[in-house]
């Protein structure tokens, strides 16, 4: 049940026939009830992607997904409209998703409008409550988008993602684009919400402080695939992956790292990509048969997933 995405370029022009963008390329992952499972990699590997996928806006081209233990591909009309209240999604603009000419108030009542939920009375109510759940007064509904800071733009992103009481929230860079001291007072508002509402969420950053911070389990992506899921915090399950091994080396002052990695070169096309270990051209330990064989993700200990020959042995437990 990997999920794959594949976009055809020949639709948009780019290129000639059958080469298609391998956005995400089979990865096969279970993100816990309650949970803040962390995505990160660079840009383009595949995490915002993966993340549209979880909330169906783009559809796989091969592989399903399951929510609460359903395959969506088996829901009725009713239940999808009863997912798309359930799962829900924070980008890092949102000002692009914000109607300009409209008051906050109106974008976050429109939703409840939509999946006809309360009377005028009830959804006023329900949207005063979520604003002060995210920290701004009331009063801010009856705003424009143009009037409100970064931080409190990103507030509503997130009221708007609430207010129908969802599940399951996908946040995609929400804070990447904020001054770091908001960026710590969004993420602990994230945390507070998740704790006070039992949600569950898809953190996606490429900013691996950020990720560590916020998140119970990680998951790495490089080039479309997942290359390593660790617990935080979990003695014996601390990254080893070369590639997560040299995006902690690029941080300065983070603890775990004793081997510094280096990464060389830059990330090779998804539509090309190498063969055997995608990450074989840029890995200081590849050998042959990381040029040929491409490794898989396999379970090296508790909350540990890697895709690396070199753990290989472990999984196999044969040592
Ligand atoms: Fe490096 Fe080989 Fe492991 Fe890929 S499989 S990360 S190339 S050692
Ligand atoms: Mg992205």
């Amino acid at each position: 049940n990997a999920l794959t995405k594949h976009y055809p370029l020949a639709k948009q022009g780019l290129l000639e026939k059958r080469q298609v963008l391998r956005a995400v390329d089979g990865v096969s992952f279970a993100i816990q009830e309650g949970e803040i499972f962390g995505l990160v990699g660079e840009s383009g590997c595949g995490k915002s992607t993966t993340g549209q996928l979880l909330v169906q806006l783009v559809k796989q081209t091969q592989g399903e997904l399951y929510f609460q233990g359903r395959p969506l591909g088996g829901l009725s009309a009713g239940e999808m409209k009863s997912l798309r209240r359930d799962v829900q999604i924070v980008f890092q603009d949102p000002y692009s998703s914000l109607n300009p000419k409209k008051t906050i108030g109106w974008t976050l009542e429109e939703p409840l409008i939509i999946h006809r939920i309360g009377d005028k009375m009830t959804r006023r109510r329900i949207v005063a409550e979520t604003l002060e759940q995210v920290g701004l007064d009331p009063g801010y509904a009856s705003r424009y988008p143009h009037e409100l800071s970064g931080g409190q733009r990103q507030r509503v992103g997130i009221a708007a993602a609430l207010v129908l009481s969802p599940k399951f929230i996908v946040i995609d860079e929400a804070v990447s684009a904020l001054d770091v001291s908001v960026q710590s007072q969004i993420l602990n508002l994230l945390k507070e919400l998740q704790m006070k509402r039992g949600l569950t969420y898809l953190f996606i950053s490429h900013d691996l402080n950020v990720v560590e911070y916020i998140s119970d389990r990680v998951g790495v992506m490089y080039l479309g695939k997942m290359v390593e899921i660790f617990e935080v915090g979990r003695e014996g399950a601390e990254p080893l992956h070369p590639y997560t091994k040299a995006l902690f080396s690029a941080i300065p002052d983070v603890k775990m790292r004793k081997e510094r990695v280096t990464l060389q070169g830059e990330v090779p096309s998804p539509i090309d990509p190498p063969s055997g270990c995608a990450f074989h051209p840029r890995c200081p330990l590849a050998t042959d048969r990381c040029r040929s064989v491409a490794p898989e993700l396999k379970r090296v200990g508790p909350g540990h997933e890697i895709s690396c020959h070199l753990y290989e042995k472990e999984a196999n437990g044969t040592t």
